[in-house]
This record gives structure tokens, sequence and C-alpha cells, in this order.
């Protein structure tokens, strides 16, 4: 009788050509060999014990009891084995501390960025909690609180488990995620100066962490997000009691199911201010940038995982007298599917960098801005090619990719969340159009061009190696794009003095940007992700004498990387 024999995985550092070869790349010979000892040791547990504790654990989801035997309320919450392991491994290989540690100076960020990318796939999205706890450690360090630093910081980038703590972020609320200057979590003053807090979170996750930073508005600020202040809050008392926190419910959701997103009432809940009584959204952009930073590298792993299970399912699987793997239907798919990989891969993992030089210090004027500008852009770009990705790979396992205990379908599921937390594909969009100085009422067009112009200057440095006849053809495919994406800005821009309608013309003008803002975006997404591949793909080429990078970009600069229309018809009703 005929037996399928399932996919398989291996060594998750030792099996992946584009990390390591991007490693070599980027760290310094007489340091890679320590950095590479942690990503192997990471590589094994993702692809054997962690791997198999994922799939046992699969029906396993975190249960919330609100109530005690005798009829007290305890609202406890009981994560699952898979979980309860994951934290235990993150904080053994500093999976947040490396960053903190910083042993690899500048570069630390990168070293933690690969090993978050190694571990994410097979814990079931612990990357949540983890992501939260770097962002709120770094913003707390950017605040310069030193008492909340003391108290806080140290147990947030522990390797010691017995003193971890995973921190929270509690924005969102009924009225507004997106709007979250909205928000109507009431701050009250108490007489020793510290604040009770009195509202609801709508989406909590990780809502079992120890500490958290939300929103609230102290009483008598004006309306908005610069009414708003940064709040530190930690969940338990001393008796180890809720801080005057009741969790509702736990939300029933269609992916993330590991992930125990609670939603909140807090009702007097005892907290401190960060930095200052107003500001508090743009205070806790420290930690945004952050979390959206592991999303996009949490984005790029799930693709990975993907990729590595069906590539190795299409050495297994026999149709039509041949192996998928044969297929050249079938192998073109999945080249598709790499290339859409390995470019997201250098852009998330180029944000990655410059986080680091931020970290360090080491970032000029420029760097920084591109930074700002590259963090939405990556975020936004890689969330989409990962539900893309993730869809493609259940597809080409056939009906077994839609077969619940494979484990596969959960790849979509958690791919899904990508494009909405942190930020959704819009919002980011209209985020990089303020990065620009394009956003709003306020129009700086002084700020626009430099910001464009930094983006192509920047393909314009990566292209200098460039030789290859193949990889120049790709990059220019980038610039045109860019360059591209820089007319229609300026074109669209071009209308308000052109009608010279003082009264409607720049409004006019703001709406077409806005409606296009996302089409912008995922364009320079695609356009900064061809450049870096193109970049690595010419030292691949030079150093490792490896085509497959080169491969890769000849197929991503086919594959629509100019996503701008011009003149597209718009009415805003
Ligand atoms: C699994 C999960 C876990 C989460 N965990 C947390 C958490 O721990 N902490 C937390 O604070 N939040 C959390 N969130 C909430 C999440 O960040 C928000 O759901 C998200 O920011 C969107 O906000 P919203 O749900 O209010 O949607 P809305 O803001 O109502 O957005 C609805 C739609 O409108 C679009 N939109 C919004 N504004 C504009 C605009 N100006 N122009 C064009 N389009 C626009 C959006 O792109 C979206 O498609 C979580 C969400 C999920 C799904």
């Amino acid at each position: 009788m005929f037996q399928q024999e399932p996919p398989s995985l291996g060594n998750q550092y030792e099996d992946d050509r584009v990390l390591r070869s991007y490693v070599k790349r980027l760290i310094p010979e007489n340091s890679l060999a320590a950095v590479e000892s942690s990503l192997f040791e990471m590589g094994k547990l993702a692809g054997t014990d962690l791997y198999q504790l994922q799939l046992a654990d699969r029906l396993n989801e975190p249960v919330l009891t609100q109530w005690d035997a005798w009829g007290n309320r305890i609202d406890k919450i009981e994560l699952t084995p898979l979980w309860r392991l994951a934290e235990r491994v993150a904080v053994d290989h500093g999976v947040v501390a490396t960053a903190y540690e910083q042993k690899l100076g500048k570069l630390s960020r990168v070293h933690q960025c690969a090993l978050a990318y190694l571990f994410t796939p097979s814990t079931d999205i612990y990357s949540c909690p983890l992501a939260m706890t770097d962002g709120a450690a770094r913003t707390l360090l950017t605040h310069t609180n030193q008492t909340l630093i003391d108290r806080a910081v140290p147990h947030l980038v522990t390797r010691k488990p017995e003193e971890f703590w995973t921190a929270g972020q509690w924005m969102t609320e009924l009225i507004g995620g997106s709007d979250v200057g909205s928000s109507e979590t009431v701050a009250r003053k108490e007489e020793d100066g510290t604040y009770r807090l009195y509202g609801r979170k709508w989406f909590t996750s990780a809502v079992n962490s120890q500490m958290a930073l939300t929103l609230a508005r102290p009483e008598g600020n004006p309306p908005g997000g610069r009414g708003l202040a940064l709040f530190y809050v930690e969940t338990h008392d001393a008796t180890g009691g809720l801080n005057n926190i009741v969790i509702n419910r736990l939300k029933d959701k269609l992916g993330t199911r590991k992930v125990p997103t609670a939603e909140l009432t807090l009702a007097g809940t005892q907290a401190q201010l960060v930095k200052g009584i107003t500001d508090g959204v743009r205070n806790i952009t420290p930690l945004l940038n952050i979390t959206r930073l592991w999303n996009g590298i949490s984005a790029v792993a799930l693709m990975r995982r993907g990729l590595a299970l069906v590539s190795d399912y299409a050495t297994k699987r026999v149709v039509f007298g041949k192996r998928l793997s044969e297929q050249p239907l079938h192998v073109d798919t999945l080249e598709g599917l790499r290339a859409e990989f390995e470019a997201a891969f250098h852009l998330a993992f180029y944000v990655a960098e410059l986080t680091g030089r931020s970290e360090t210090g080491e970032i000029d004027d420029d760097q920084a801005l591109l930074l700002r500008l590259l963090t939405p852009i990556m975020k936004l770009t890689t969330g989409k090619q990962a539900v893309i990705v993730a869809s493609e790979v259940l597809e080409s396992f056939g009906g077994a990719g839609y077969v619940e205990d494979t484990g596969l379908p959960a790849l979509l599921r958690d791919s899904q969340v990508l494009p909405i937390w942190e930020g959704t594909t819009n919002v980011l969009a209209l985020d990089l159009l303020r990065a620009l100085g394009q956003g709003g009422t306020r129009r700086r067009y002084e700020d626009v061009r430099h910001g464009m112009t930094l983006l192509l200057s920047t393909a314009n440095q990566h292209f200098e190696s460039v030789r290859d006849p193949h990889l120049a053809a790709a990059a220019r495919v980038a610039l045109s794009a860019l360059e591209h994406a820089r007319g229609w800005l300026a074109s669209t821009d071009g209308q308000t003095q052109e009608h010279g309608d003082k009264a409607t013309s720049p409004v006019r003008s703001l709406v077409r940007i806005e409606a296009g803002a996302r089409r912008f975006a995922l364009t320079l997404g695609r356009a900064m992700e061809l450049t870096l591949l193109i970049r690595h793909a010419q030292w691949s080429q030079d150093h490792e004498q490896d085509g497959r990078s080169t491969l890769a970009a000849r197929r991503f600069a086919s594959s629509g990387i100019d996503l701008i229309v011009d003149d597209l018809p718009f009415r805003l009703e």
C-alpha cells in the first residue's frame, strides 16, 4: 500500500543558504565563529525538539480561569507546554538579551534578529511577547527614566529564566487601534504622585506579562495623541494579585492561537509615567520601531519555514511518475516564492543593521532618515509577502496543505496577522508619507525631495559593485521604479501648482497622494528589496562563486516591482 513520506526539517541554520551567506558577508571572520555556534544551536533546536513539540502541542491553547473554586476572581492564564519551553529557550539563548549585551557592537541587532528568525517558526508566535519585551526595554532606555530602567530593564534583558519578565504593549482600544490618539483610558493622579488608570484595552497580547507600557489621558489633558501619556504598569502587586486589572476574555482568533490576546478593564490600575504627562503616542515610538522590526523578521522567518517544508516535500512527493522537484512548473512556482523570500529577507535584515547602528550611536543623519523611512516600508512589504507565500506554500502541498494535523494551515493563519498588528498596511503607508513630510496638511517639499533622493542614492551606492550584466539589468528595474515613485509624488504635488486654485487644489492633491500611498509604499519596498538582493547576489558570485542569489534577483526583478499607476481615476464620495 502507498504511504506518503511527510516533510521533515534539518538544522534550520545549516540548511538556510540565504542566512548563512548573509552572515558570512556581514560579520567579520573573527567574530563569525562565535556567532555561528549560537546559530547552529538554535537551528538545531528549531528543526528538532522545538519543531516536534510544536507539532505535538498543536491543539493546546492558553486557558483563562476567571474564578477559583471559592468564588474569588483570579483571572489566571495557563500557557501551553510549547510556550513554556519557548520562554526558557529564548532566555537561555538570549533571543532578547543579545541585542543589549552588544558583544558584536553595531552588529548585535543582526545577531539577535538571526536568532529570532530561527526561533520564531517553531514556537507559534512566541516572538510576540519577545518583541514587546525588547521594545519595552528599548523604550525605557531611550527615555532615561532611571527608576524604571533600574526596576525593569535587568529583568527584560536577562539570561536567567527565574528573573525574566516579558512586557505587554496595551494601546488598542475599542475606539481605535490605528486611531490610537482617540483612546479613552483616563489617568487619575494620586496624592503620592503615581497614577491610577481607568478604561478598557481591546487587544492586549501576552497579557500574562509582568509589566506593560500603555497609553492613557491624564485628567485635564486635551484630546488627541498629544494629550495621551506613556505609562509603565506592573501587572501584579506584591501579593501576586492583579493590579486592579480585570481580564474580560481571551480573543477567539483566526491564528496566533497560542498568544493569549485579551480584552482588559483597567479599574484603578497603578501606573507610573515614563516620560512627561503628554506626547504618549510619540513616546511609545521606540517600542513600535522594535516590534515592527520583529514583525519583518517574523515575516521572513515564516516564509522560510514554509519553503523549507515544501522544498523537502517536493523531493518526496511523486506525481505522474516523477518527483515534484522534477516537474518544471512546480519548480518554477517554488523558485518564484524563493525569490520573494530572499528579497524580503535582505530588506528585513537591512533594517536590523540600521537599527543596530542607531543603538550604538554609529549612525549619521542620512542613515537615521533611511531607518525612519525603511521601518514602515519593510514592515508593510514583508507582511504582505508573508501571506502570499504562505498561501502558495499550502497550495504547493496540495490537499495536505489544507489539513490541520499536518501543522501547515497555521503558517497561513499566523502570517495573516503580520499585515494587521503593529500598524496595518494602509496606516504604515500613511506613516511613510508623514516621514517624507508629505502627510497631513503640512507639505515640506524639501523633506520629500531629500527622502526620495536618499533612497535613490542608497540604491545607487549598492549598485556600485555590480558588474554582472543580468544584475545590472535588474538594477535598472529597481532604479526605474524608484524614479517613477519620485516622479509620481512630484507630479501629484505639481497639480497644486498647475491648477493654481488655492482653495481646493492642495486638498485635492493630498487626497490623490493618500489614495495612492499603498501602491507608492509597496513600490519603494519592492524596489529596495531588489536593490539589496542585487548587492548581495554580486557579493555571493564574487566570494562564494554562487549564482543562486543572482537567479533570485533576476526572477524578483520581473515579478512586479513598480506598482504605481499614473492617472488612476479616483473619486472620494
Ligand atoms: C492577534 C492580534 C493581537 C494584537 N495584539 C495587540 C496588543 O498586544 N496591543 C495592542 O495595542 N494592539 C494589539 N492588536 C491590535 C492591532 O494593533 C490593531 O487591530 C490594529 O492596529 C488595527 O486597529 P483596529 O483594529 O482598530 O482597526 P482600524 O483602525 O479600525 O482599521 C480598519 C481598517 O481601516 C484601515 N485604516 C485605518 N486608518 C486608515 C486611514 N487613515 N486611511 C486608510 N485606511 C485606514 C486599516 O488599514 C484597516 O484596514 C492586536 C491585533 C491582533 C489581530
